[in-house]
């Protein structure tokens, strides 16, 4: 999921910056046929193209004629012709979106047929637009099958939108041109324009193209007082965004359409040049009038047709000729809408480069960019690292569906938000991990404080839809600059004591300290040794028998790892290793394999006999796996199922207990027994007992090795309970005669542990069963 994160936001930076050298190119483009040549150059780098193609409606508007894209010869037609209601490209137009399509050998659409013909898989097609109305389509296709969706749509309509917005320019320009003819004076203006044209496509936010642009239009209109304002439909007034210069007046009047030149101009959608002030009764103009203004223009700033603004110059004087400069005020008003999308465009890029879109959090690049400023500062001010992880994400996510999880996010993204101080920052790290930066905080006391509040909001039931949901979080702090100096460090340091955090249980808050590293270096070190253990040899079992009164009636099946570096290790360490990554899962089938192949030979001796084999609840997570691994040992070996019990520990409870019933129904229905481990060390609860039919209590040896009267107290409780749940009870290490004589007085009749067996090698146990059996 990282990565893909990475990866997207990566391929955006790229595309963007095609996309901005697309704009910058096409702003420079003199003529239809270089607007058309770019496009072919540019629309494979930035979508998947095989084919490019654009579409000119007829100008009986019924048949759409082709246009290849040829590199620089522009676009030429192919002589061919589709019909208007039949073919994709005349959808888009009918339609006005831009829209895209699998391509199926007997698709009906005449370009379909075409394009298919030449192996193209997915069609886009993308509406090009001359003020209002559509005039044709931009067209790719891709051999690949099923490559386009709506993000590509999304950029397919942004380049579509700059085309028309640049044939509109062009257009333009191409009349400009023939006013040049008319009017000596132009060619000033025409250089003017294309100085312009040329400075804004390296502007990169509004400010700069206003400042450009007010500029310009006081040079080619002679004007004092320069304007522009934006019809915002909620108040159906105009809102005046700039004024310049900026000390003239600021009369925070916001107009209405009625009785307004602004009004009659965005009605009108025509640029209009108001000679002599006197003459009009509009009240924006009268206002004008009042502070020394006698005639101006006002014209539309369009995107794709669509008014967004209008630009307005006014002059302390009369122009006379102010109505030739109407052309050129249009011209630089076209320039200012395409450039404006583009900022806008490019706005929208920069922020998604640099932002979470689910949560708006910066994302992980704004967080490094943020850790690089901070240890910038030469004074070290210190600061800590808080990495979050959440605890239970993924089931939520798998359970009840991405866009559950997606809306739980946000949820969590508020509440962290709620529980630190405004100086401080936060990002999404990536997936459900979250990293917070408490600023100026050096002290443990305050860090851990809001760590510990974040945790205790995060595990208070969320409420999405329908849904109660409950999960939790492990925090993991590094401190700068005490921890570390570089910022990578830092963050890695914060994650591993986060995986310390979860760890020991979850909800928990874990310091980051030296030796942390060292055990995730040690921790690496066994599962890389590990990784090879099993086809080295290095692995073998222990047997302890299981004794009903001083009867043995089955087995315990314990590993043992032995290896040339790291001598005896002990399962309590490499077992959790193992369950961090996937290798459990080839362990369990190695120990069941094992297990089933002594139990066979065992059964000689009694008939009986049955092996307790540890599983590990990271097993379970793929039940089918497990099944049918078990399923097919007993009937390889011809046994029943109940000369199998499973042992797992209560943590089953805390995964999501779907699958698992699964399993124990499907396993259960072959005979197969069920053990809870380790009881009454972790989630035990009658509930939970009560929502999966296990056949054995595993009572945990703390209970019995110091029986204390409370402890006592317990173990009868829970011999109470097994009894009056059909279950059956065993105590696990007992490890003297004396508390095999507490045990018995509660009611408990199986044992395991030293005093009655210690774990034994094959060879052993049989020496052992057969003493047991006949005892000599
Ligand atoms: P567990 O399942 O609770 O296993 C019982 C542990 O108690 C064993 O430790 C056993 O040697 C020890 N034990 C038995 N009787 C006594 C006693 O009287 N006194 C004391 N102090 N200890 C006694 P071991 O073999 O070191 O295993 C530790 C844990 O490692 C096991 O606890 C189990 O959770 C895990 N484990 C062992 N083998 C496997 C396996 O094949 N798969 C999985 N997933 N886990 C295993
Ligand atoms: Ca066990
Ligand atoms: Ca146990």
């Amino acid at each position: 999921m990282e990565k893909n994160v990475q990866l997207i936001s990566l391929e955006k930076e790229q595309i963007s910056r095609t996309l901005s050298h697309f704009t910058l190119e096409i702003v420079k483009a003199n003529s239809d046929k270089e607007i058309f040549s770019l496009l072919a150059d540019y629309l494979p780098l930035i979508l998947p193209a095989e084919r490019c193609s654009i579409t000119l409606l007829t100008p009986d508007e019924k048949q759409l004629e082709i246009y290849a894209l040829n590199g620089s010869d522009g676009a030429l037609s192919i002589g061919k012709f589709l019909p208007l209601s039949n073919s994709f490209a005349g959808d888009s137009i009918l339609q006005n979106k831009t829209l895209w399509h699998s391509n199926y050998k007997n698709s009906l659409k005449v370009d379909a047929q075409q394009l298919y013909s030449q192996n193209i898989k997915s069609i886009m097609n993308a509406p090009i637009k001359y003020e209002h109305s559509v005039i044709g389509t931009v067209n790719i296709g891709s051999f690949s099958e099923n490559v386009y969706n709506s993000d590509s749509a999304e950029l397919m309509s942004l380049v579509a939108k700059l085309v028309s917005s640049y044939l509109e320019r062009q257009d333009l320009l191409v009349q400009a041109e023939k006013g040049v003819e008319l009017y000596k004076s132009y060619s000033l203006e025409l250089e003017e324009l294309a100085r312009v044209a040329q400075i804004l496509s390296g502007a990169m936010n509004e400010k700069e193209v206003f400042s450009i642009i007010t500029e310009s239009v006081s040079k080619i209109v002679s004007a004092q007082r320069i304007s522009y304002v934006v019809f915002n439909e909620e108040t159906q007034l105009f809102d005046v965004q700039v004024i310049l210069p900026k000390s003239i007046d600021d009369f925070s009047i916001n107009f209405s359409l009625k009785s307004t030149a602004l009004g009659k101009v965005y009605e009108s959608k025509e640029a209009h040049f108001f000679e002599d002030f006197s003459a009009y009764n509009y009240i924006d103009i009268k206002m004008l009038e009042k502070i020394g203004f006698k005639s101006g223009w006002t014209s539309p700033v369009k995107i794709n047709g669509k008014i967004v603004g209008l630009l307005n110059a006014a002059s302390i004087s009369i122009v006379e000729d102010g109505y030739k400069k109407l052309s050129v005020l249009n011209m630089l008003s076209g320039i200012l809408g395409v450039t404006l999308s583009r900022v806008k465009l490019q706005g929208k890029i920069e922020h998604q480069a640099a932002y979470d879109e689910l949560t708006g959090l910066p994302n992980r690049n704004q967080l490094n960019v943020f850790m690089e400023k901070a240890v910038a500062i030469s004074q070290k001010t210190p600061f800590t690292v808080l990495f979050i992880d959440l605890d239970r994400f993924k089931t939520v996510n798998d359970t009840l569906g991405h866009a559950v999880g997606d809306l739980l996010l946000q949820q969590v993204t508020t509440r962290i938000q709620q529980q630190i101080r405004k100086g401080d920052f936060s990002a999404r790290h990536g997936g459900d991990e979250f990293v917070v930066i408490l600023s100026d905080c050096e002290s443990i006391k305050i860090s851990k404080k809001i760590s510990q509040n974040i945790i205790n909001s995060l595990k208070l039931p969320f409420f999405v839809g329908v849904h109660t949901i409950h999960i939790g979080a492990s925090i993991g702090l590094s401190y700068y600059p005490s921890d570390s100096l570089e910022p990578e460090e830092l963050l890695k340091y914060s994650d591993i004591a986060m995986y310390f955090a979860k760890q020991s249980g979850r909800n928990n808050v874990q310091l980051y300290s030296r030796h942390l590293s060292d055990a995730v270096k040690y921790n690496q070190k066994v599962d890389n040794l590990l990784r090879r253990a099993i086809g080295k040899n290095e692995l073998h079992l222990v047997y302890q028998p299981l004794f009903l009164k001083n009867k043995v009636i089955g087995i315990e099946a314990l590993l043992r790892w032995t290896n040339e570096e790291l001598g005896i290790v002990p399962p309590d360490i490499f077992i959790p290793i193992a369950e961090e990554s996937l290798l459990i899962s080839d362990i369990t089938e190695w120990v069941l394999q094992q297990s089933i192949g002594t139990i066979k030979k065992l059964r000689n001796l009694n008939p009986d006999f049955y092996v307790a084999v540890n599983v590990s609840v990271k097993d379970c997570l793929t039940p089918e796996k497990l099944q049918s691994n078990i399923l097919t040992l007993l009937n390889e070996y011809e046994l029943p199922g109940d000369s199998l019990e499973i042992e797992l520990t209560e943590s089953v409870f805390i995964e999501d207990l779907g699958p698992i019933e699964t399993l124990f129904n499907n396993l259960k229905s072959e005979g197969v027994r069920f053990a809870i481990d380790d009881f009454g060390t972790g989630y035990s609860s009658l509930t939970y007992l009560l929502s999966l039919p296990f056949n054995t209590i595993k009572i945990d040896q703390s209970f019995i090795r110091q029986s204390d009267k409370v402890k006592l107290g317990v173990i009868k409780g829970i011999i109470d309970i097994a009894k009056s749940l059909s279950m059956e009870c065993i105590a696990e290490g007992v490890e003297t005669a004396e508390q095999k004589h507490h045990l018995e007085k509660l009611g408990c009749k199986r044992f395991q542990g030293y005093y009655f067996s210690y774990p034994l090698v094959i060879e052993e146990l049989i020496v052992f069963l057969k003493n047991s059996i006949n005892p000599n």
